[in-house]
């Protein structure tokens, strides 16, 4: 409309009268929109679907609904009816595990884990794929796990067939619990004598993978995750190829024969001809032998500018009308379309596709803990498999997908559950100065003595 009204055939008759009435009808237009939003919102009619997710109708797919503080994006669905429903309804399994996770969680081991805030043991074991029956079993028997404290260590193993075997719980090195099956049970005892520490070295040469082949040469599972965690910036395990050597420095404890507690102290994995290394720092971190930071920066926001943000993340967001939970696993950003969107962190695409709820979306993996998607873009601008530095451009942002007006949806999720990207703790990238550098370099001389392959 605005090329039409500077064009040269109005200038040349100086006729002003067409500009003013085009004008004039715009204005009105406008007004008339913006009056005709509040009438459309209050039609809105909802109506429960099913249980889970929550639907609501109304009879303008078009516009946004707000409700409380959170906004609801609508649906249109191929009848008369327009579901609402949030964006961040991407069906969890779609999201692809690597297989260096799969192998991880698929094999029967111990598994070391220690309880950090909001840890239920019956979440922490049913995360871990433990027999439903065993975890009722133990929970409801000993009621008193669910005492559990911040930073105390706990340890399982499993068969074949995730059913439980063992558990244990430290509650300081010389009382630990111990929870042992006996048929369908599980009997306690407790261990009141103090742990044995010692430093051990295991070495191995890759012939399958890394994860089989640490297995085999006795690394537990929780042991092989803070190796590939440690290094999960650094060094993509997959590509570990026959040929390629790995040495591991740990304190652990020992109470008998059972494993209590292990620390990694130092490992050195040599990939072709380059060495990477991760040693413990005093600050519990681990850094490269220069004392560098293993790990890398995050961006808070996938976009260049600050952006309004239309919804936030709840997890346990409660529908007004409802009160059912219906989650809402990101947060949206009020871009106009067109938005570039970039990736937060260096990462591997691991889908790039269209999807009916979350529209044209992009996840990525960061390292093995990190995950970022990016749903309802206008444009996909990577591939899967591609991989993408931090600051990249990887889309722009739109309208697609179960949403109403343009917006981007921007979950993260660290180790598979979406948590708050605004509040997030991110890793930081700083590596080691002054005196603690100093100390940590001399440590580095001790242990990388030991890792010689
Ligand atoms: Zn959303």
């Amino acid at each position: 409309m605005a090329q039409q009204i500077k064009s040269p055939n109005i200038e040349k008759n100086n006729s002003k009268i067409p500009y003013f009435s085009v004008l004039g009808v715009f204005v009105i237009g406008v007004l008339f929109t913006v009056l005709w939003r509040p009438l459309n919102l209050d039609r809105t009619v909802y109506v429960p679907l099913t249980p889970q997710a929550e639907t609501t109708v109304t009879d303008n797919p078009h516009q946004p609904v707000d409700v409380g503080d959170a906004r609801v994006e609508i649906v249109d669905s191929n009848s008369n009816n327009k579901q609402i429903t949030e964006s961040s309804d991407v069906p969890e399994d779609e999201i692809a595990k690597d297989e260096l996770d799969e192998i991880i969680d698929d094999k029967d081991n111990t598994m070391q884990y220690t309880i950090s805030r909001g840890d239920t043991l019956h979440d922490i074991l049913l995360r871990y794929n433990v027999n439903k029956n065993d975890i009722y079993q133990l929970t409801s028997n000993y009621k008193q796990l669910a005492n559990l404290r911040i930073g105390q260590q706990i340890s399982w193993t499993t068969d074949d067939n995730h059913n439980l075997q063992s558990f244990s719980w430290t509650i300081s090195s010389n009382n630990i619990r111990v929870y042992e099956r006996s048929g369908d049970k599980f009997v306690e005892s407790t261990e009141t004598a103090e742990g044995v520490s010692q430093n051990i070295v295991i070495s191995g040469d890759i012939k399958t993978n890394f994860v089989a082949d640490a297995r085999k040469s006795g690394l537990t599972s929780s042991e092989i995750g803070i190796i590939t965690r440690a290094l999960q910036w650094r060094l993509d395990f997959k590509r570990l190829q026959v040929g390629d050597k790995f040495s591991v420095i740990l304190a652990r404890e020992m109470h008998g024969k059972r494993l209590s507690n292990s620390q990694l102290l130092g490992v050195r994995i040599k990939n072709g001809n380059k060495d990477y290394y991760a040693i413990l720092a005093d600050d519990g971190k681990y850094y490269d032998i220069n004392g560098g930071s293993l790990s890398q920066s995050f961006f808070r926001y996938p976009l260049a500018k600050q952006a309004r943000v239309s919804s936030n993340f709840n997890p346990r967001r409660l529908h007004p009308i409802t009160g059912q939970v219906t989650p809402h696993n990101g947060v949206d950003f009020a871009v106009s379309r067109g938005t570039p969107v970039l990736s937060v962190g260096n990462g591997e695409v691991v889908i790039a596709k269209y999807s009916g709820s979350a529209g044209n979306y992009i996840a990525i993996r960061h390292g093995r803990q990190y995950m970022t998607t990016y749903m309802h873009l206008d444009k996909i601008l990577v591939k899967p498999g591609q991989q993408v530095k931090q600051g990249e451009k990887i889309g722009l942002s739109g309208n697609t997908g179960r949403s109403t007006g343009p917006h981007l949806h921007f979950e993260l999720h660290i180790n598979n559950k979406p948590v708050n990207p605004l509040t997030a703790s991110l890793p930081i990238s700083d590596g080691l100065t002054g005196k603690s550098k100093k100390a940590f370099i001399a440590k580095v001389k001790n242990i990388k003595s030991q890792l010689s392959l």
